[in-house]
């Protein structure tokens, strides 16, 4: 029997965005039979609009950035502007070539690959132009779409992020709404290309999500880079005519630019799939699942954007492994969701993994939280780079490190050490007794650890 005409699977992913194909490619290393059902490109959102694409962005960006200051370090270039074209050229190619590598392995592993619009239409089932494929179990991860607010309307100079990536030009001003991961990214590469960029954001700083001392920073070092931005106030309004946006916020003020983006968060891609008619329970259209991802229907499992929590790949990936995992009956522990990695790639970066020291507060109680900044101005490498930014460490007093937020350049590199410091519940004396290499930004890991365990070493003030 040829694949096309196979149409009873142990396992029916529906959706082949980072969740979906790392359930496929796990389960099928497992030895299960696995159908795959993607409408679009496999490999989503992640590789074709999101976290690969701009970071090809970011990088083009920070090149600009270093050719424009490249005197600074005596090196003689003239900055001739941004060819959008070969930026995206680059971009492209590098997305084409992860897409072929990801193609590759797919079919390497015997997962059946189906291209087209599916639907549930039973509790094991899904149809896909009117074939039935049939699954022992059913793993629903369709992703999530850029959404807008009301009455904000998407088109022309209004965009989201999926055509702020096909940009052939460089907006010689641009407003974006939304101050969180995907706004202060596409400010950062704007900026870096020449653009003017304010950002407005409703709540009272940007990256709300991270801890205050963060926002604080990389307001700082926003302001430094003519980055402009509006905290605190909503969005009213918004006009456009050939020659650019008029946006209008909720205190009557205006502000004109070429282009607004609308960077608001992404909402689940779960509606008219069939979902609701099965019985699968939902809220605000994510579906619901336990801490082992099971939903409310027997042998149906969720992963990735539709699932509430952070919204990111490693996530999905991370769902995706897991679920195939507890199918195949090797019970792996359920994932904790304070232990997976943020990192956003603005410059200068902001990463962090567990707790902010509020919430460390609010769960263990202000008198049982330490905290530590080690300022990034004591690290050589960092200097070097010409980055400010610093380490803060939370722990509970005598205790483990509940939360570690980075600042800096290329900083979200250092997430690595900071979440199995955070996963093994590391004591800073722990980490302190470990050696970090000199000089590296990663030696002011090292140097946080030292400062909160009690023996600080290149630590000013
Ligand atoms: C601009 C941007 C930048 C980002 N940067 C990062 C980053 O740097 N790091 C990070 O970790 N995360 C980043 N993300 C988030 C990341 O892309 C998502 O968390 C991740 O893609 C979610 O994976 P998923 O499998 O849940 O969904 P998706 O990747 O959205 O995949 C879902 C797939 O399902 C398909 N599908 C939907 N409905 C159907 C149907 N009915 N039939 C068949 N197929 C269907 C879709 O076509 C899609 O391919 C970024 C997102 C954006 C938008």
């Amino acid at each position: 029997m040829s694949d096309a005409d196979q149409h009873d699977f142990d396992l029916v992913i529906l959706g082949g965005g980072s969740g979906g194909y790392a359930c496929a490619l796990r389960a099928s290393q497992l030895g299960m039979s696995v159908a795959l059902i993607e409408r679009g490109k496999l490999g989503g959102t992640c590789l074709h609009n999101g976290c690969i694409p701009t970071k090809a962005l970011l990088h083009a960006a920070e090149v600009a950035d270093e050719a424009r200051e490249s005197s600074k370090f005596g090196v003689r270039t003239t900055f001739d502007g941004i060819d959008m074209a070969q930026v995206n050229k680059y971009k492209d190619a590098v997305v084409g070539r992860l897409y072929k590598g990801l193609q590759g392995l797919v079919s390497q592993r015997g997962v059946t690959f189906v291209a087209g619009s599916g639907r549930m239409t039973g509790p094991k089932t899904v149809e896909v132009d009117g074939v039935t494929y049939t699954g022992r179990n059913l793993v629903l991860a369709t992703g999530s779409y850029a959404r807008s607010l009301p009455g904000l309307e998407i088109g022309g100079l209004v965009m989201t992020s999926d055509q702020a990536l096909t940009l052939d030009w460089v907006p010689n001003s641009a407003i974006v709404l939304g101050g969180g991961v995907i706004g202060v990214e596409f400010a950062s590469v704007w900026r870096s290309f020449g653009t003017e960029v304010t950002i407005v954001e409703a709540l009272p700083r940007l990256v709300p999500s991270e801890d205050e001392s963060a926002s604080k920073a990389l307001e700082r070092a926003f302001r430094k880079r003519g980055i402009n931005f509006r905290t605190g106030i909503r969005f009213a309004s918004v006009s456009q005519d050939q020659h650019g946006v008029t946006v209008t916020l909720e205190d009557g003020s205006t502000l004109a630019a070429d282009l607004l983006l609308v960077a608001v968060g992404r909402g689940p891609n779960t509606a008219d799939m069939g979902y609701e008619e099965q019985g699968l329970a939902m809220d605000r259209g994510f579906v619901l699942a336990d801490e082992r991802l099971h939903t409310n229907i027997p042998g149906v499992y969720a992963v990735g954007d539709i699932v509430p929590g952070l919204q990111l790949a490693h996530r999905g990936f991370a769902q995706g492994i897991f679920v195939a995992e507890d199918i195949a009956g090797i019970a792996p522990p359920a994932l904790d969701e304070a232990g997976i990695p943020r990192v956003t790639y603005c410059e200068p970066e902001v990463a962090s993994v567990g707790y902010t020291e509020a919430q460390a507060n609010e769960l263990f109680g202000a008198d049982e939280v330490q905290s530590v900044e080690y300022n990034l101005a004591g690290n050589g490498k960092s200097q070097i780079l010409g980055t400010a930014g610093f380490i803060k460490l939370v722990r509970r007093k005598d205790g483990p490190v509940v939360g570690i937020h980075l600042v800096g350049s290329r900083m979200g590199e250092q997430i690595g050490e900071a979440q199995l410091i955070f996963a093994w519940e590391a004591y800073p004396e722990d980490v302190a007794a470990l050696i970090h290499a000199h000089p590296t930004q990663n030696e002011a890991m090292g140097e946080a650890h030292l400062a909160l365990a009690g023996k600080p070493l290149h630590a000013h003030g």
